[in-house]
């Protein structure tokens, strides 16, 4: 054998040999089976209790073989399996909860309780393994708040999960869900004669997610399947409009107060049809041209359909994406100037876990202080008084004046050339105004999906944290 001969047969089992080592791993310590672990997740600010709701299996395990570790340290809480014999880590992930939004709300200010239902999935164990939920305290530190063991053998777990028989189509296949982020598309507000509707709809928003960069880059990484789920009525829950809908999933608009934000607490009923799909993401289209969506990391992204006028039917294409971004990259909100229910979001002094939000800008300290250039100031100046002065400006005009659209017109278009025609484009930086806060907290590009309503990509600290996400789910 030649010595060229000896090179190439020592790379072929190399190539070979990485993935069925990771593997190994895998089978080492899990079933390739899907195990939702549900709760009831209670309390008021300053306090929360979670208790176990039940235990059932979900089919095949969609996630990755190799990516069990979640070294990204996003999302507010995190859950750790632990391999009880061996007093070893196998799995963890990072998440959010509309219990932990709730918290930052007057009404959890002022004592309400309140109790939500929310799952955590993970792969089956093959032995007994503790299951550890964190959360952040005050300092960004995950301390253990619950703890509870998994015994696969249980008569506890429940089998045979009823899944409901509704039609289940491929939008996009890359490959197999093992090594692909799987997207499953459900919908709510749609009857079985908007079927075809909710179909086109979820074609049209999965090419305008791969419109975007970083995901029109990654669009092989991905799967993409669309579940019909219908209701009995068209549209969702209006309650400030007091329009009601009896729809499947049971969204609704005003959540928290808030006219535009679109949840639903119905957990059980979005993961009874999530499952019907191998799914790590889920997002759910909303059968209504009423501006709305929201988006928690790790839990759905929901959003409008449509628009309710011509001229800004492409607001659907903006927020899709937007919500996508929280709930895929745990990316914050950069944006400081619209109203939000939240009352303190983010702590004064504390950095955020949020890959994009920053409170510390010197370059020492700056979190995405290796993407920034010697020659850029920090915190970098941008012209903030100006921006701030054209988005203020709308609150002057009189609503009932005959020229109040066409004066809303022309300074939506100012303050897009502003932002369009910014010499900072395209310059990583850390500028001032981000989650919702007008100082103090900084943002990492002038402009960004997560901080104007416009069809802009996502920035290049933005673009970093999905690519990462997509490695953990695709590699
Ligand atoms: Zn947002």
């Amino acid at each position: 054998m030649t010595k060229s001969g000896l090179f190439v047969l020592a790379v072929v089992s190399i190539a070979f040999a990485a993935p069925l080592c990771a593997q190994d791993a895998f089978t080492a310590s899990f079933m390739d089976e899907t195990l939702r672990f549900d709760i009831v997740h209670t309390g008021t600010k300053g306090a929360e209790q979670i208790s176990l709701d039940k235990l059932c299996t979900e089919g095949a395990w969609p996630g990755s073989l190799t990516g069990l570790i979640d070294s990204l340290n996003l999302g507010e809480y995190q859950c750790r399996l632990i391999d009880a014999e061996k007093d070893r880590l196998i799995y963890s992930r990072g998440f959010s909860t509309i219990f932990n939004e709730w918290q930052t709300t007057d009404e959890a200010a002022h004592g309400a309780q309140r109790a939500f239902h929310e799952s955590v999935r993970f792969p089956l164990p093959l032995k007994k393994a503790r299951l550890e939920l964190y959360r952040r305290n005050k300092h960004m530190e995950f301390g253990k708040i619950f703890t509870t063991v998994i015994d696969p053998a249980s008569v506890d777990i429940i089998r045979d999960t009823k899944m409901p028989n509704v039609p289940v189509t491929q939008i996009l296949h890359s490959g197999a869900p093992h090594e692909k982020v799987d997207i499953v598309l459900l919908g709510d507000g749609y009857t079985k004669k908007d079927m075809k509707k909710f179909f086109a709809d979820a074609r049209h928003y999965t090419d305008q997610l791969f419109s975007t960069q970083p995901f029109r880059s990654r669009k092989n990484d991905f799967n993409i399947w669309a579940v019909s789920v219908p209701s009995d009525e068209s549209g969702i829950d209006q309650p400030d409009k007091n329009i009601w809908k009896r729809t499947a999933l049971g969204t609704s608009y005003n959540t928290f107060g808030s006219a535009r934000y679109v949840l639903t607490m119905n957990n059980d009923a979005v993961r009874q049809y999530a499952a019907l799909a191998p799914y790590d993401f889920v997002i759910v289209l909303v059968n209504t041209p009423r501006y709305g969506g929201g988006g928690i990391f790790q839990l759905y992204a929901t959003c409008f359909t449509g628009g309710e006028t011509r001229e800004t039917a492409w607001h659907s294409d903006y927020v899709f994406v937007h919500e996508f971004g929280h709930c895929f990259g745990g990316l914050g909100d950069e944006y400081y100037t619209s109203d939000v229910p939240y009352t303190d979001f983010l702590p004064a002094g504390v950095e955020p876990w949020e890959p994009n939000v920053a409170a510390i800008a010197d370059r020492e300290h700056l979190k995405w202080r290796d993407l920034v250039s010697a020659s850029t100031p920090l915190p970098t100046p941008w012209q903030k008084a100006v921006f701030d002065s054209l988005t203020a400006a709308p609150r002057s005009f009189q609503k009932n004046a005959a020229d109040y659209n066409e004066k809303r017109r022309a300074a939506a278009d100012a303050l897009s050339q502003f932002l369009d025609r910014h010499p900072l484009n395209n310059i990583v930086g850390a500028f001032e105004g981000a989650g919702y806060k007008s100082n103090g907290l900084y943002r990492p590009a002038v402009n960004c999906r997560m901080f104007s309503k416009s069809l802009i990509d996502f920035d290049p600290v933005c673009s970093r944290a999905i690519n990462r996400m997509i490695d953990l789910y695709s590699k």
